[in-house]
């Protein structure tokens, strides 16, 4: 290469930034392309130019020496205006020129020509899981249908095909507009192809010229102890492939409760809630519960021997509760103690008598003359 100056040919001065380098290049390989009429070997040298200037180690030695050495270590920069283009949404904004661009996907330039986007949607799945299941975890396999390129037309929906007339076999054109001092450069997706690039001329069998086949496949979905409600669990790229897309989205699985446990159990982080309603005279003796239904399946064995419980009161039964995920540690089960207070036995003088004696310090109402009296009601 000539020791021409390679500052001088990108219009920067010596010390400029990387990214004062990067638009430069830019603006010099947009005005200069061969697709749009430059001078083709002005072009080599614009790209040649910022090969060794991005490369930082080429551009130390280019700085000292003043000769250039092929810079090895950075990509060389794109050739194809659409990747040119592209590269303008690849970081650095402002002070640059203003391209309005049309019909790009917003994404990885290169990914498979024509600007198309790299990655399709995602797909987000509900799914209802017992606590059962998020206590022990568990795994199991989900069927679903999912379109996949054809593989004897490799998504191209026609075993023979011709460049597309309209788009010279790019999938898009670029429409320069002059506005005042300024030029506008769109680029638009071709409408003779839709994009494509490629016209069918002899249509594939194998997929009736859609370009795309459907296929069976299972996700083996594994529930981990101590998943919670909202959870997601992700399978890359598991979504339908398209010609459209580089690869395909992702399939999300997110969880949800079981609508089963509705109204019983209530989860808290690791923490399960339950009400449990005691019978007046167990709220002031104690009480014996047997409860069925744990997301573990053991049946608790439940005593309360430890005096009066209040109507809201809340008790806990240490490492009863949910397991915490990626730990062996497990929650609470904690009870939210409700008094019933009807259909409570009637009792006689005696027994009346005998309750009286708990309470020392409770007197007897006496009914005076000026006694306001409530009523029920
Ligand atoms: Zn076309
Ligand atoms: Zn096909």
């Amino acid at each position: 290469m000539t020791t021409e100056n390679l500052y001088g040919l990108l219009g920067v001065e010596r010390g400029a930034s990387a990214d004062d380098l990067k638009k430069a290049w830019r603006r010099a390989a947009l005005i200069h392309h061969p697709d749009k009429g430059g001078d083709p070997e002005i072009f080599k040298r614009i790209q040649e130019a910022y090969t060794v200037l991005s490369d930082p180690g080429a551009r130390a030695e280019y700085d000292a020496t003043g000769r250039v050495r092929r810079g090895d270590d950075a990509p060389p920069p794109p050739q194809d205006i659409s990747e040119i283009l592209g590269s303008l949404f690849g970081g650095v904004g402002g002070g640059g020129f203003p391209i309005p661009m049309f019909g790009f996907g917003g994404g990885g330039a290169g990914a498979g020509g024509g600007g198309r986007p790299a990655k399709g949607p995602n797909k987000v799945h509900e799914i209802g899981v017992p606590l059962a299941d998020l206590w022990a975890g568990k795994t199991f396999k989900l069927n679903m249908k999912r379109e996949v390129l054809c593989g004897r037309c490799d998504g191209r929906g026609g075993t023979r095909m011709e460049n597309c007339g309209g788009c010279g076999g790019r999938g898009f054109r670029i429409r320069r507009q002059q506005m005042g001092p300024m030029v506008m450069m769109a680029q638009e997706g071709c409408g003779e192809c839709r994009g494509a690039g490629q016209r069918v001329l002899e249509r594939c069998e194998g997929c009736g010229g859609r370009r795309v086949v459907e296929r069976e496949t299972t996700l083996d979905v594994r529930i981990e102890p101590g998943m919670q409600e909202g959870d997601r669990i992700v399978f890359p790229g598991a979504c339908s492939e398209s010609p459209d897309f580089a690869t395909p989205g992702d399939v999300i699985l997110v969880i949800r409760a079981a609508t089963a446990d509705a109204g019983t159990w209530v989860r808290h982080g690791a923490d399960l809630t339950l009400e449990l309603t005691v019978t007046l005279a167990e709220s002031l003796l104690g009480w014996e519960r047997q409860l069925e239904g744990h997301p573990s399946g053991t049946a608790l064995h439940l005593v309360w021997t430890g005096g009066v419980v209040r109507d809201g009161e809340l008790l806990r039964v240490p490492g009863w509760g949910m397991p915490v995920r990626d730990g062996g540690a497990k929650g609470d089960l904690r009870l939210i103690c409700r008094v019933a207070t009807a259909d409570q036995p009637e009792w006689n003088e005696e027994q009346r008598r005998a309750l009286e004696s708990v309470w020392l310090d409770w007197r007897a109402p006496v009914a005076a003359d000026r006694s306001h009296r409530p009523i029920r009601g």
